[in-house]
């Protein structure tokens, strides 16, 4: 079990270097500076304002600190200092493996780059992703789990493959009614989730930006909807691009566990409101899950395994007996 890169899954991982970039903030429009920088070992994944006063600056990425979940992920400190559209980092380091980092940012919004994870990984592999001497722990489920909110539900089955299955249903010709399903291992995240872009509907665009939302949004960015379908001229990356982007949406939001859960997240109609009721869920649980090392749990996941084979072996015909009695026929 391999998440992406990471050559020693059983340690924790960062960067191996400093990398830098600049974008635009999809809702924000602001340009800003964002560097992705290694951090120490169970430190976890922590944003810094650099345009605030540095005490008040820190906002590490956990469910806890989620403050707004209408058009993005919005998480916030103590002292009201907010960084928003984080889910879309927040995948990409999941999906590379990457447990500790911190990111300094000049501004209240990630960039958006192009909409998807796919700018964020090159990055990622840019910089290099080095392993650090200590234990990697994971969220082991141990009973399902489930939040519904109206016709949005979403329900968390013990796996030992971690696993997003999603199904969405809009009235537009370009999408309809997409399911998707992605086991979280190797290189599925970066080939067949990361690439998948965002996408808004043109008839929205005008009121989101009177609400001063979406002033960044351009088709440069996100897959522009109307009545007809797909409005960009490129088209779309996969046929089911929209599922796919709802896989990632839900990899970022369940990234702010702080480990990767070992899990099978079915989602109906996903957003980032359920993602975090899921983990406010999860956590107000403490007897539907364990923190494991990898290491406990390749070797839990063995002793499952040997269980369903000797299951297997004392349920199997006997094959001796039926042999015989073929022959004599
Ligand atoms: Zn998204």
């Amino acid at each position: 079990m391999i998440y992406l890169d990471t050559p020693n899954s059983n340690l924790q991982h960062t960067l191996a270097d400093r990398v830098d970039c600049v974008g635009v903030g999809l809702h924000s429009g602001q340009k800003t500076a964002m560097a992705l920088i290694p951090a120490p070992p169970n430190s976890g994944v922590c944003f810094v304002r650099k345009d605030v006063e540095a005490e008040h600056a820190a906002i590490p990425a956990r469910w806890q600190n989620v403050v707004d979940t209408r058009m993005c992920t919005v998480l916030g400190n103590e002292h009201g200092v907010t960084v928003s559209t984080v889910e879309h980092l927040l995948a990409a380091l999941r999906g590379c493996g990457i447990d500790n980092l911190l990111i300094e940012i000049n501004g209240s919004e990630l960039p958006i780059l192009d909409g998807s994870s796919a700018p964020l990984v090159r990055l990622l592999q840019q910089a290099g992703v080095a392993a650090q001497p200590l234990p990697r722990f994971g969220i082991w489920i141990d009973r399902t789990i489930d939040v519904a909110q109206g016709e949005h539900y979403a329900v968390l089955v013990p796996s030992a493959t971690p696993r997003i299955s999603v199904s969405i249903d809009f009235p537009n010709p370009a999408i309809g009614v997409q399911c998707a399903s992605m086991d979280l291992v190797d290189r599925v995240f970066t080939d067949d989730v990361a690439p998948a872009r965002t996408f808004g509907f043109a008839r929205d665009l005008e009121q989101l930006r009177e609400q001063g939302l979406a002033l960044g949004g351009s088709m440069r960015n996100a897959i522009l909807l109307d009545e007809a379908g797909v409005v960009n001229d490129e088209g779309l990356r996969y046929a089911d691009e929209f599922a796919r982007h709802k896989i990632l949406d839900c990899l970022g939001d369940l990234a702010l566990a702080g480990a990767p859960i070992f899990g099978h997240l079915f989602v109906h109609k996903p957003g980032h409101r359920l993602n975090n009721a899921l983990l406010r869920e999860i956590f107000a649980h403490t007897d539907a899950w364990r923190r494991m090392s990898y290491a406990q749990i390749g070797a839990h996941m063995g002793r499952i395994d040997e269980r369903r084979r000797r299951g297997a072996a004392a349920h199997a015909p006997d094959t001796t007996t039926h042999l015989a009695v073929s022959r004599r026929n």
